[in-house]
């Protein structure tokens, strides 16, 4: 429970450093107990990669190393938990990159409509193996936008992967572009899979938060490409959120200001 000063009287004033000193106590139990879970969830993470990887080596070990096909199929499980874990890993080290202070931006003019074909051109494989179709709509006349262009692919690769994972075969994935406001850009992608249901969505952007985790592993996730993408549209100065209906799809939109440049704004 949080505590505050408005509507205190001359009198409760008095006690206000009692207060104040509840209050902090507060934030500050709740920022260890979110470290504390946090630590709790990237050791979870690492250890259930790393123990199937020691069984199945076990098993090599105990005579499957013998059996080519079987061989075969062990050695495979482990390269793919080992890609997981480097995945984890990458995407921790982005964060706390992020969380630190001195996360700077590094901006460049981009033309957004050029961007997003690219994002889809990235994904064009696994589009066409799972049967999605893709468009892209782009407002006309946008001028380039100056944004850290690595870092708002990362953000729309998360955005998409997420699109192509829950979504089932012949789907639509629909990423469209426009200028709710003469400022700002807003960047939408929008999927018509599995959706999110609602008592979830609050909680949607927290680290390691996942609706299915075992469909989510399935799919080679690690719980934070939301996250990241929050963290790296806020340092842009914009905004992310999320709509989505269980079973009929999910939205996730994001702004960033346009055009991005403040002495070409003046
Ligand atoms: P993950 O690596 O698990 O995909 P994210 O942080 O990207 O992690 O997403 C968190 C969770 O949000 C996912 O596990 C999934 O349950 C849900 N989610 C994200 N995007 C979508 C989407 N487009 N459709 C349905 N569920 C989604």
């Amino acid at each position: 429970v949080k505590l505050s000063f408005t509507g205190l009287s001359n009198t409760e004033k008095g006690r206000s450093g009692t207060i104040a000193m509840l209050q902090d106590v507060t934030d500050q139990e709740k920022l260890e107990d979110s470290r504390r879970e946090f630590v709790a969830n990237v050791s979870h993470e690492l250890r259930t990669p790393l123990t199937t990887i020691k069984s199945y080596v076990e098993a090599l070990e105990d005579g499957a190393i013998n059996d080519p096909q079987l061989a075969g199929k062990f050695i495979s499980v482990t390269r793919n938990e080992t890609e997981r874990m480097i995945r984890l890993v990458t995407d921790l080290l982005q964060l706390s990159r992020l969380d630190s202070k001195q996360a700077t931006l590094s901006k460049e003019y981009t033309n957004v409509f050029e961007m997003l074909e690219e994002v889809a051109d990235r994904f064009s494989f696994q589009l066409e193996q799972r049967g999605i179709k893709i468009v892209i709509e782009v407002a006309p006349f946008l001028e380039e936008i100056k944004i850290d262009r690595d870092r708002i692919d990362q953000v729309l690769d998360n955005l998409v992967s997420n699109a192509i994972k829950y979504t089932s075969e012949q789907g639509h994935i629909r990423i469209g572009a426009r200028l709710p406001d003469p400022d700002m850009l807003e960047i939408a992608v929008q999927d018509n899979g599995i959706g999110i249901p609602k008592k979830d969505l609050s909680r949607i952007f927290e680290r390691f938060y996942r609706v299915d985790k075992a469909r989510s592993r399935n799919m080679g996730g690690t719980g934070l490409g939301l996250s990241i993408a929050r963290e790296i549209v806020r340092l842009h100065g914009g905004n992310v959120w999320l709509d989505s209906e269980f079973g009929q799809g999910t939205k996730v939109t994001f702004t960033l200001p346009y055009p991005g440049d403040e002495e070409a704004a003046l």
